[in-house]
């Protein structure tokens, strides 16, 4: 799933062939997305692409007379090709430049969305609710830990909310807590003010480490084959359960949490004794035999 540096990536990679230029034709081949793709897209007919922006993971195409929304979803992608580039099989939708480019969208799980939001775009209320994008100032660790207040809420649960922030998807939630050494079962109150600050810092330098990485693909918006805008990075923990931690050599465990894998090193990644308490208490009253709980507690 294309993640916040990926969509960046992405908004950098067609940018510099489509920003200015005029739209010619808009094809849509499949309008079944997530939503369906509204007719009033073919109102960018005759307008000139003034700048691609991004929010979260959805990419703003600006106009003069609105904006076109392209979210990628869980497998979507785009592509910058000659016009007379034919189609293949997933490609949903395409919009012709007036300097023979087409920006094509190719979807093969369908979870991505092409929307059109007339002007004032942040009264549609897809946009308004979102906390603030990780690499601007408005993500500070003060921010965060307001946020936090006395909620009872696992840190990763929290860091994937975008209420608190945008775009710290599953991936980078795993990465920026192990570098933190924060376990992420951890309850946001009980995170320190400092902890935060240290936490806020990783968070921005592993997603502008990702976008940075990821400019060495910008070449494959291009390129008609491969999967554009999705690259590979080094991890530490994402994906690599049962693996050795690259820092202590202990085995990488996985929990789930929200439906989601946690992958953490135990040694480096300790609960705190806060949390251990405020869990087994919620054990307790789940009437888990006490037995159990203790043998359950990890060691500090
Ligand atoms: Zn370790």
């Amino acid at each position: 799933m294309p993640e916040l540096p990926e969509v960046e990536v992405c908004r950098l990679g067609i940018t510099p062939h489509i920003a200015g230029k005029q739209v010619e034709d808009v094809v849509v081949r499949n309008a079944k997305l997530r939503w369906p793709i509204p007719e009033e897209v073919h109102s960018v007919v005759g307008k000139t692409l003034e700048k691609i922006e991004r929010r979260s993971k959805y990419l703003l195409l600006r106009f003069s007379n609105g904006t076109l929304l392209l979210h990628l979803g869980m497998s979507g992608s785009v592509r910058i090709l000659e016009q007379d580039t034919p189609a293949v099989k997933h490609d949903h939708f395409e919009m012709l430049f007036d300097n023979e480019k087409i920006l094509r969208l190719n979807d093969p799980r369908r979870f991505g969305a092409v929307l059109w939001f007339p002007e004032h775009l942040d009264q549609q209320g897809l946009l308004t609710k979102l906390g603030p994008e990780p690499l601007t100032d408005d993500f500070s660790y003060g921010h965060l830990f307001a946020k936090a207040g006395n909620r009872k809420v696992p840190i990763k649960t929290f860091l994937m909310d975008n209420h608190v922030v945008v775009g710290v998807g599953n991936i980078y939630a795993n990465e920026a807590l192990f570098i933190a050494s924060i376990h992420p079962a951890t309850l946001v109150n009980s995170v320190s003010e400092e902890k935060f600050n240290e936490l806020t810092d990783i968070i921005k330098q592993v997603l502008a480490a990702a976008i940075e990485q990821g400019g060495t693909t910008l070449k494959d918006f291009t390129q008609a084959d491969g999967k554009p805008g999705y690259f590979a990075q080094k991890l530490f923990v994402y994906g690599r359960a049962g693996e050795k931690c690259d820092g202590c050599q202990s085995v990488l465990e996985e929990i789930r949490q929200s439906n989601r894998s946690s992958v953490f090193c135990p040694q480096c990644q300790v609960l705190p004794k806060q949390t251990v308490k405020q869990a087994t208490k919620s054990k307790a009253k789940r009437k888990v035999p006490s037995k159990k709980k203790a043998a359950k507690k990890p060691k500090n």
